[in-house]
């Protein structure tokens, strides 16, 4: 057995050697990882042995805040991206998606813990407030230089002798965790200096000081669809499904993963951190003190109007963003986006995301489409080479169900 300790010191190539010979990996598993090998991923993390990819695929023509946007969308799931363009395709009938931010902060948590006399904490806050916001501003002056910075501090009671000090931060054209994370360490500090039992200092990913909202018209005739029903039927039960998502935390989380479906595709492949935008979004989905749909859809006179209000916190510097040559291109292909241009586009895929899975969900049911494109992973899955994928798809979208078995007995036939 080839020794594992000190593996995140050891050279990649002797990481490699360690991990094929005490797993046995065969040549053909070994020529994997070099061939992913990328001088990049083994700067971004530790003990790192090869990249990991995701096919990325492109939604044409968002049309966000009076533009149409190609976006790159990064997911392993069939269906994401074809019920994207969908979406967006039937947005584009009416006069497509508005955006609106109130304010973006961000928020960098200070937990006081055996807080003796809360009022004299609040009173000292308060006193002190352009003290407090200069040492946060002073461990990281550029962002204060660049017209953001930290802006004000709050005090929030937790519990009994249990105090969250927040420092709200403008992290501009950044997502800002580090940033933040900087200063509310360097505001600790300092309330420790005063006496204070500091637990610990860290930005909140709960940004309800980063709120967007984003409002979509789509006349229902848009809605229609080839089986015959009109489009104001399909808008009715459109708003209907919405309202399910009130009702049912069930049907709400299942509505929230296919938003986030569209979601999370835009986020990875910008370069920004999923999971920071996950927890906001399932968080925020309860914030009324039961888990609901992100996205709600009435039906007005002659147009189904969505809208959403989500905690958004992304950047377009910082992080991987300017490291990695993928998320750089996509910044490209976006137009070169700001954060809060970002931000609209990601919260514009969600609700196309949402119309389109809707719209199926009510009328043929999500599996047609879904099948449709299952077929392909299927061929793949069952050894197709790439000249045999279209007749095995094609053969494989006629049979009433699908499945491996059956791809495999298709494959065998047509080799015959
Ligand atoms: P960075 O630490 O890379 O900070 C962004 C940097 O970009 C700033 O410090 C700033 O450097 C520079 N910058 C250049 N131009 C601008 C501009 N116009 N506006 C703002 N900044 C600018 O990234 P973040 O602080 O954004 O942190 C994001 C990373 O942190 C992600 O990778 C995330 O995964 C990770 N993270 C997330 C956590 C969480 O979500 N809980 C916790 C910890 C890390 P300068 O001011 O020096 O010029």
């Amino acid at each position: 057995m080839a020794n594992w300790q000190q593996f995140y010191k050891r050279s990649w190539s002797e990481r490699v050697n360690i991990l094929a010979a005490n797993q046995k990996l065969t040549s053909a598993e070994q020529n994997l990882i070099k061939e992913n090998y990328n001088h990049i991923g083994e700067q971004q993390v530790e003990n790192y042995i090869t990249n990991f990819g995701v096919p990325m695929g492109l939604l044409l023509k968002l049309p966000v805040n009076g533009q149409e946007v190609n976006v790159p969308m990064a997911t392993e799931e069939p269906s994401v991206i074809a019920a994207a363009n969908n979406g967006a395709r039937i947005m584009r009938q009416g006069v497509g998606v508005q955006t609106e931010f109130s304010q973006h902060l961000m928020r960098g948590q200070i937990l006081l813990v055996n807080v003796q006399d809360i009022s004299a904490l609040s009173e000292y806050v308060q006193k002190n407030e352009q003290l407090l916001l200069k040492w946060a501003n002073d461990a990281h002056p550029s962002m204060a230089a660049r017209g953001g910075g930290a802006q004000s501090i709050l005090v929030e009671i937790l519990a009994e002798k249990t105090v969250a000090v927040n420092v709200m931060v403008d992290t501009k054209e950044a997502m800002g965790a580090n940033t933040v994370n900087t200063m509310a360490e360097a505001v600790a500090d300092k309330l420790r200096q005063q006496g204070y039992q500091v637990l610990m200092a860290i930005l909140s990913n709960y940004g309800t000081e980063s709120l967007i909202t984003a409002k979509v018209a789509i006349p229902t005739a848009a809605l229609a669809t080839k089986q015959g029903l009109s489009g104001t039927e399909v808008a009715q039960k459109i708003a209907l499904a919405s309202h399910m998502e009130t009702l049912s935390p069930h049907r709400a989380v299942t509505a929230n993963k296919g938003i986030l479906n569209g979601i999370e595709a835009v986020v990875l492949a910008s370069g920004n951190d999923t999971r920071a935008v996950n927890a906001a979004l399932h968080a925020y989905a309860a914030h009324n003190g039961q888990y609901q749909g992100l996205v709600s859809w009435q039906v007005i006179d002659d147009e189904l109007i969505g809208t959403t209000t989500m905690p958004l916190s992304v950047g377009v510097v910082g992080g991987s963003i300017g490291i990695v040559p993928a998320v750089k291109l996509n910044h490209h292909i976006m137009g070169q986006p700001t954060a809060k241009e970002l931000a609209s586009i990601i919260v514009a895929t969600g609700l196309a995301q949402n119309l389109s899975a809707l719209r199926a969900l009510v009328s043929t049911g999500i599996q047609a489409g879904h099948m449709a494109l299952q077929a392909k992973s299927l061929a793949v899955q069952v050894g197709a080479h790439a000249d045999e994928i279209a007749p095995l798809v094609a053969k494989l979208n006629e049979a009433p169900k699908i499945n491996a078995t059956l791809a495999s007995e298709l494959l065998q036939q047509l080799r015959q």
